[in-house]
């Protein structure tokens, strides 16, 4: 296939429901490791049409949801200083901190703006000289890259008025999360292709077979997601474990090694606190000493609190595929996307957003690809 279309053929995925509706014998439990893959499953009716054959379930792959409370607290407290102008991408407008949000301090006078890149916040930063610009920078291995050029763009720009508030995080440690958590309760994983792109998926080989889990690279189109569950479904069915490369037209073993490099050039592997699941061993990304004149925390003596906030929301139970959405007391009752009360329904990748925005359409979506 050669066009984006011919990835979400009807009849094509009407043939391969019909197949894994056929193979299956039980209803296996899979996760999705993306939230572009969780809005694509609930948005094309994927889900919806593969109820009580296989329990599709979410997982911690959305960058806004997984971002903790104390970095946007962090945020706001740089925003809130004279001089510095604080830049960061749309959904994390709206993130709930420990007390507040970005988009609400800004209502009260702090200078928060939007971008669309890190790249543009240097580009802002070199028209701006007058204010520190400083970019939170979030998200898993596939924005990571992206950071990197930036920051070394800064430097090649002798930029003094360009930092970095990172939380980046890495998608294989969170997947070891839960595939070894005592409430582990999936017999495979669909993992997310695009980070794939970037880190290649040489990794995953021990994780499957320590864990006892099929890990299927997965793309996003619905006859990715499709054909990934059918190839799981066939594993699972056969008791094979293995690492299946579903997404093959960008996906290599090795991965990219351009934006590897990168990668290794500016960050260093980290401990990092994930929002709802706690500080996870070797799970993020933070700035090389080498590079520290450009990390906004060494820059601006800040100190990383723990987060105390007192909430309702139980996006750690969603981020990790314990709790579906509509099984929280708040979704669509204090909760929904007009007031969200947690990430999982801020972000346009989130799964509580997912369920809301879908699931009263799955009938209609149901017909389009089911018999
Ligand atoms: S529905 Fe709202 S309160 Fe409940 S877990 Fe999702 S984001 Fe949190």
């Amino acid at each position: 296939m050669k066009y984006l279309d011919e990835f979400r053929n009807p009849q094509h995925a009407r043939q391969l429901l019909k197949a894994i509706r056929q193979r299956a014998t039980r209803c296996w439990r899979i996760m999705d490791v993306c939230g572009g893959q969780t809005h694509n499953l609930l948005r094309n009716g994927i889900e919806q049409s593969l109820e009580g054959v296989i329990e599709l379930i979410h997982g911690p792959g959305c960058p806004v949801c997984v971002t903790p409370a104390e970095v946007i607290d962090q945020a706001i407290e740089l925003a809130g200083q004279p001089g510095i102008c604080l830049m960061t991408f749309a959904d994390m407008l709206r993130v709930p901190g420990t007390k507040t949000s970005l988009q609400a301090a800004r209502a009260h006078g702090h200078q928060v703006r939007m971008s669309y890149s890190p790249l543009d916040a240097v580009k802002y930063a070199r028209e701006h000289s007058d204010v520190d610009v400083v970019f939170l920078a979030v998200g898993f291995e596939t924005t990571a890259p992206a950071t990197a050029l930036a920051v070394k763009q800064a430097r090649q720009l002798r930029l003094n008025n360009f930092s970095l508030l990172t939380s980046h995080v890495r998608v294989l440690p969170a997947m070891r999360q839960i595939a070894f958590s005592p409430e582990c309760c999936i017999d495979g994983f669909l993992a997310a292709g695009h980070v794939c792109t970037v880190t290649g998926y040489a990794e995953y080989a021990e994780l499957a077979q320590q864990s006892g889990l099929p890990i299927l690279i997965t793309g996003f189109e619905p006859l990715d997601l499709l054909q990934g569950i059918r190839t799981a479904v066939d594993l699972l069915e056969q008791g094979q474990i293995d690492v299946i490369n579903e997404y093959s037209r960008a996906v290599k073993e090795e991965g990219n090694p351009a934006a590897n490099q990168l990668l290794t050039d500016v960050f260093e592997v980290v401990d990092q606190s994930w929002r709802g699941l706690g500080v996870l061993p070797a799970s993020g990304l933070g700035l090389r000493k080498d590079w520290e004149e450009f990390d906004a925390r060494h820059r601006y003596r800040l100190a990383m609190n723990a987060s105390h906030s007192e909430t309702k929301c139980r996006s750690g139970e969603v981020l990790q595929g314990r709790l579906k959405p509509g099984d929280c007391a708040e979704f669509g009752v204090r909760c929904h996307p007009g007031h969200p009360l947690g990430a999982p329904m801020v972000s346009s990748e989130g799964t509580c957003a997912a369920y809301y925005q879908y699931y009263s359409l799955r009938s209609d979506h149901r017909s389009s690809i089911s018999e």
